[in-house]
């Protein structure tokens, strides 16, 4: 592992996540057990959410989402391109075909409701909208036109866990939202995620698939409430485990400081960065409503970006590029894509620097002054 002076992303664990797993240990249940159920309502509870199913990664919980949905053969699902990859693979992955919409602005680089309105045709099941970064989308807009035209609305909210502090939350505008607990994230477990929906009848289907399509499951049998089964549906083994629920209650527990402590450090960024014209730092002016996951940059144009890129490698400041254009990968290539311009200037001129719960404000001034010197040198 390459000894970065400041790494992208570190994760804040200690004793309490020590004792988590200790617990987990002496209790002689890995697997789905009281853990699972216990970090289900605590989320729920302290996102807002009515129901929040645990799941195997972010990338399943977009799965059974775009499942329940009613995504299948033939069907499409409007979704920005300027997006990690696994929304447009699971919509993929069940026959269906991802149609990507531009975003709003390069300082806003979430999902355009007009663009959205534009490419909805009849096949149109399902809309995705990616809270990027931690910068809540245009949800109220994607809510009514939804609505409107009777399509499900997904919220990808792999980035948003917590945010906004004070108001509803991400999980709470869609039918269903998709967690991500990776390591990178800001509540982070290895691997892991949860499904939110505010419907009774897709939480009874979710939990379905997430194990088999399976009516009771190994923990209700032990626990004496179940003898037998029953195969009511075709899913999959999307299943948490006990070990790393654990680790997400400790984590969700530190959620709303580390939170508030990301905020204060893009704070520290916006001040520390000395930005000439050209460059840009998206949501600089609502950081209030930010989980803080990312601290993005836009550079004025791509060979910038990637000049920027090597003179922080070797300060040894770690970068990351939040994201390539999904229409532009190999896999992809046959994909229908009207134009999506904003997405792709975004793609060629975004960098991403580090930001963690436990960095310190010494280091965002380091990396700020690396960024300061070629952005005046320009
Ligand atoms: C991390 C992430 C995912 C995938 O989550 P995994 O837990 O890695 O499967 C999907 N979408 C976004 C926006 C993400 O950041």
């Amino acid at each position: 592992m390459t000894d970065w002076r400041i790494p992208l992303s570190d994760l804040d664990y200690g004793e309490e996540e020590r004792a988590a797993v200790e617990r987990v240990l002496r209790s002689k249940w890995l697997s789905m057990g009281p853990e699972v159920a216990a970090f289900e309502s605590e989320f729920a509870e302290t996102q807002g959410l009515r129901h929040a199913v645990a799941v195997a990664n972010g990338t399943a919980a977009l799965h059974l989402s775009l499942a329940v949905a009613g995504v299948g053969a033939g069907d499409e699902v409007v979704q920005p391109a300027l997006n990690f990859v696994a929304a447009a693979n699971m919509t993929v992955a069940l026959g269906a075909v991802p149609v990507f919409a531009d975003i709003v602005g390069l300082e806003e680089p979430t999902i355009s409701a007009g663009e959205v309105a534009r490419l909805i045709g009849p096949r149109t099941k399902a809309v995705v909208a990616m809270h990027y970064g931690g910068n809540l989308a245009r949800v109220a807009e994607i809510r009514r036109l939804c609505d409107e035209r009777g399509l499900v609305m997904i919220e990808d909210a792999c980035h948003a866990v917590g945010a906004p502090a004070r108001g509803v939350k991400a999980g709470g505008f869609g039918e269903l939202a998709a967690f991500s607990f990776f390591s990178n994230k800001n509540l982070a477990i290895g691997e892991g995620g949860m499904v939110a929906t505010s419907s009774d009848d897709f939480a009874k289907r979710l939990r379905l698939l997430r194990s088999h399509g399976m009516t009771s499951l190994s923990w209700d049998r032990h626990s004496g409430h179940a003898s037998s089964y029953d195969v009511v549906a075709h899913g999959y083994n999307y299943r948490l485990d006990d070990l790393h629920a654990a680790l997400g209650r400790a984590q969700l527990a530190k959620l709303p400081a580390n939170n508030q402590k990301r905020r204060e450090l893009l704070r520290a960024y916006r001040s520390g960065l000395r930005l000439s014209d050209g460059w840009l730092m998206p949501f600089a002016d609502h950081i209030e409503s930010s989980s803080g996951h990312l601290m993005a940059l836009l550079a004025p144009n791509a060979d910038a970006r990637n000049r920027l890129a090597g003179r922080l490698r070797e300060a040894g400041i770690q970068t990351s590029m939040h994201y390539p254009c999904i229409a532009d990968f190999e896999a992809f290539a046959s994909s229908r894509t009207s134009a999506i311009p904003i997405t792709r200037e975004f793609a060629k001129r975004a960098i991403t620097l580090p930001m963690f719960a436990t960095m310190a404000f010494e280091q965002v001034r380091e990396a700020a002054e690396a960024v300061n010197a070629q952005a005046t040198e320009l």
